[in-house]
């Protein structure tokens, strides 16, 4: 498969709508510079499908009182290419007290635990802030709680698994983890034997296909998503045990927490990194 880089220039006003457009439309990846997005979208889209859903999507700016001013230019990129230029763009990171996201070809020699992501095309290589943000608070509730507490991990939207991988690393006995991306769901089942995981279950399909009840709940998800599925999280979670809610922006947290309050959890603590939210919360 190969994939279209595009590059737009659009206002900081406009920029968030743009990205929620974009992945609707099939985008699989951003990255953000300044008033630059890079986004990444496969060829089996159709360039003209892609180019329709950016006009379009200029056109929505317009009608919701945005800043609609926006250029872009893209190129064509070979399977090759591109993980070429995966490779020279993924470098090892540490995040949180002891844990170091590494790519299949570098080696760990710091000592610290490692959580080996061949990021695939999946959305989740530890360099987005709330990625970081749930893997460093997965951390501090792995040495937190007493062991009873840190038996089960569901990662709901799993990406490449990062969030899962990290658990179970850290301690917690299974996890079971979602993605309605089929792309995702590789790259998650690749990372788990990259990890030599097996405690691990992985499910293509959404938070429905889950049964049982889990100690801890991560969902690094659009609110809109996050708020659709506000029971199923609610009855998935285990009393006591702990919701982790991330992927909101600045402003959409207040919508998500009154769902997930209607559905009888409380916030515990809400943390802030630049434009975006997370939110733990407990029964
Ligand atoms: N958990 C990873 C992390 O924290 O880096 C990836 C998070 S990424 C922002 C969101 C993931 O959720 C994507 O892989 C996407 O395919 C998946 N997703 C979106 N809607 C979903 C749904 N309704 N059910 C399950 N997965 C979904």
């Amino acid at each position: 498969m190969g994939y279209y880089e595009f590059k737009i220039k659009i206002s900081d006003e406009s920029k968030d709508a743009l990205i929620q457009m974009m992945s609707q439309a099939g985008c699989l990846g951003v990255i953000e510079n300044g008033n630059t997005i890079t986004a990444y979208f496969p060829d089996f889209l159709g360039i003209n499908k892609i180019t329709d859903a950016l006009s379009s999507s200029k056109k929505t700016l317009k009608d919701s009182g945005l800043d609609d001013k926006m250029s872009f230019e893209y190129v064509f990129i070979g399977e090759r290419d591109w993980n070429e230029s995966w490779k020279k763009k993924f470098k090892p990171i540490d995040v949180g007290e002891n844990l170091t996201i590494l790519p299949p070809w570098e080696e760990n020699s710091n000592g610290r635990i490692s959580l080996i992501i061949d990021p695939g095309m999946a959305f989740g290589t530890g360099h987005h802030e709330t990625t970081k943000t749930c893997l460093t608070l997965i951390e501090r509730f792995s040495k937190d709680l007493i062991p009873p507490l840190v038996n089960s991990f569901l990662d709901f939207g799993t990406g490449t698994g990062i969030l899962a991988i990290a658990a179970l690393k850290l301690g917690f006995k299974h996890a079971v983890c979602v993605d309605i991306d089929p792309l995702a769901i590789d790259a998650a089942q690749r990372n788990a034997e990259l990890n030599t995981l097996e405690n691990i279950e992985i499910k293509e399909g959404s938070i429905s296909l889950v049964d049982g009840k889990f100690d801890f709940i991560a969902a690094n998800l659009m609110s809109e998503i996050l708020i659709q599925n506000a029971h199923k999280m609610a009855s998935s979670l285990n009393k006591p045990g702990i919701a982790l809610l991330s992927g909101m922006i600045v402003g959409q947290e207040d919508d998500v927490i009154t769902a997930m309050e209607k559905e009888g959890l409380h916030v515990l603590e809400k943390f802030y990194d630049g434009r975006w939210v997370s939110v733990l919360l407990t029964h």
